[in-house]
């Protein structure tokens, strides 16, 4: 039994079903597009990283090769290190028998006596701030680590987890890993971020190590009584990771078979209402609403928890949570929905201008770069967007009518908008984060997703995809998705390399005005007299 270090954050049944063997040709889900993209995009860049190690460090390091079998690379690794070459690229670890583990490390840099682990990541790990502990990319040892005036840690507890598995695994192969520190190149590429993973800055005072060493023994517990058929450690419950878990077909058939309260309310609520005696939907939808006070939820209101028990059980998309609907309306009104391709930036911002004709062209419009990312280019299709959009309020404003506009979720369009302002401050017409913020924080720019969220109950989800369709509204592409779409930009720009799809470009500009009429039609439809036939909760 030879676990990797992605068990510690992996959900425990799903290292049952790995490991079981009557599980080898059980029929899972495909891995989504998005997702395999996200791989791909993370081998590349630590394929980019090392490269650019290579030219930094000369001689004084090495690269174990990739495309060899795994015992001809581990036995590679452990030459060079006995060796004592400097840097180690794409090293893989011997495999550590007694402590049932196995895995590679990106780099290994020679500190001391031994050796530290430092890990290369595709996301960010640091923000502006100070007191990080790093060292310049072309120094990358520990000893040349001095405390950042410009960053600060970005807390990622799976990096840090991922470092100490590396640093078991150098112990078990006899190395000194040093003062158990271990390092990150993050998605800039511009210096290592070292962690000191003793530290007791985990939840109670743990530190990573220990934190890593419960984890990992708990899973290799969980994995062994899968293999050997014991009774499984690990049983089904829906969390948030089911969402883009390829077990999730037999799990969810496991769950509803037992209708499982999970179904309805997840992660940390579903235990607890299993350890009060509550383990089905029909348990939770039978509790009065009076005793709902002491359930101690956390994720749900308590009597939420169990009117959406009893909406699931009547196959009930939608519950209205209040008698009266609301949603603050405008004469002159914008539905706005922002496009960005993973870090790297906001290529499109659709818009859909509706109410009191003001002598601009109402229905769908793009302000988009097809330039691709990050290019600034990008600030040029931002400054057309709130050019454009200013001066729609304002002139709404001169003529004395309201104007509200809209999104799904600003978290998104609302980190793009302060982002793009920060970033190309000072190119033509980018206004002032001052001027983003004010408007961000103005009654005129309304979340539609935080008022979906306050007024019904959503069983099945509260993701505009699901909801929409209440309101009577279908994408005309049958792959719209958030992932799909994903795909559908690298090949517009070609991202990797050869001729730009034009077609996928009218893919995306279908897919983003759609999504702009379906926060449209959630509203309107909101605001009618149709939204009523939705049954009151509190009714049911
Ligand atoms: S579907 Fe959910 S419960 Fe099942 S293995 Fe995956 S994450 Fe775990």
């Amino acid at each position: 039994m030879l676990l990797d270090a992605g068990v510690v954050t992996r959900c425990r049944r799903r290292v049952h079903l790995e490991n079981d063997p009557t599980m080898r040709d059980a029929p899972t889900s495909p891995l989504d597009l998005g997702v395999e993209q996200r791989i791909a995009d993370a081998v590349e860049h630590r394929r980019s990283v090392a490269a650019q190690l290579g030219d930094l460090l000369g001689a004084q390091r090495t690269e174990v090769p990739r495309g060899l079998p795994y015992a001809e690379r581990a036995t590679l690794t452990l030459d060079a290190m006995r060796e004592g070459v400097g840097y180690i690229s794409g090293a893989q670890l011997p495999d550590d028998a007694e402590g049932g583990r196995r895995g590679a490390i990106d780099l290994l840099v020679r500190s001391g006596n031994g050796y530290v682990p430092v890990l290369v990541v595709r996301h960010k790990i640091t923000d502006p701030g100070r007191g990080a502990k790093t060292s310049p990319i072309e120094h990358p040892v520990p000893e040349a680590a001095e405390a950042d005036q410009t960053r600060k840690v970005r807390p990622q507890p799976r990096d840090q987890l991922r470092l100490v598995h590396a640093i078991r695994l150098l112990e078990a192969c006899g190395f000194d890993a040093g003062d158990r520190t271990g390092g990150a190149i993050g998605v800039e590429a511009d210096a290592v971020v070292w962690h000191d993973l003793r530290s007791p800055n985990w939840p109670g005072g743990r530190t990573a190590l220990a934190e890593y060493d419960a984890r990992f023994g708990d899973r290799l517990a969980v994995a062994t009584a899968a293999a050997t058929g014991d009774e499984p450690l690990a049983q089904p419950s829906r969390i948030t990771e089911c969402r883009g878990c390829p077990w999730w077909p037999i799990c969810e058939s496991q769950l509803r078979e037992a209708n499982d309260v999970s179904l309805v309310v997840r992660g940390e609520d579903a235990t607890v209402l299993r350890e009060r005696g509550i383990t089905t939907v029909d348990q939770l939808a039978g509790m009065p609403l009076e005793s709902a006070e002491d359930l101690q939820l956390t994720g749900v209101r308590n009597t939420d928890a169990i009117l959406l028990a009893k909406a699931w059980l009547r196959e009930m998309p939608l519950v209205r949570r209040v008698r009266e609907l609301d949603v603050p309306r405008g004469d002159v009104e914008i539905d706005v929905d922002m496009e960005s391709y993973a870090d790297a930036g906001a290529y499109m911002w659709g818009c859909w201008l509706s109410g009191t004709n003001i002598d601009e062209e109402q229905g769908y419009r793009a302000f988009v770069t097809w330039e691709p990312l990050p290019d600034d280019d990008e600030a040029r299709s931002f400054a057309e967007f709130w050019g454009w959009f200013t001066r729609v309020r304002r002139t709404a404003f001169e003529r004395g009518l309201s104007f509200r506009a809209y999104c799904y979720n600003e978290l998104a369009e609302n980190r793009w908008m302060l982002a793009s302002a920060e970033r190309f401050a000072g190119k033509p017409g980018v206004p002032p984060v001052s001027e983003v913020k004010e408007f961000i924080h103005s009654a005129e720019w309304v979340d539609l997703f935080a008022v979906v969220r306050d007024q019904f109950l959503c069983p099945n989800g509260k993701g505009l995809k699901v909801i929409a369709p209440s309101a009577g509204f279908g994408w005309r592409d049958p792959e719209a998705s958030g992932e799909n779409s994903m795909r559908w930009y690298r090949d517009a720009v070609a991202l990797d390399g050869g001729e730009r799809d034009l077609t996928q470009r009218e893919r995306l500009l279908t897919y983003n005005e759609d999504d702009v009429r379906a926060t449209f039609t959630i509203r309107t439809w909101m605001t009618s007299e149709a939204a009523n036939e939705i049954p009151y909760a509190e009714d049911l």
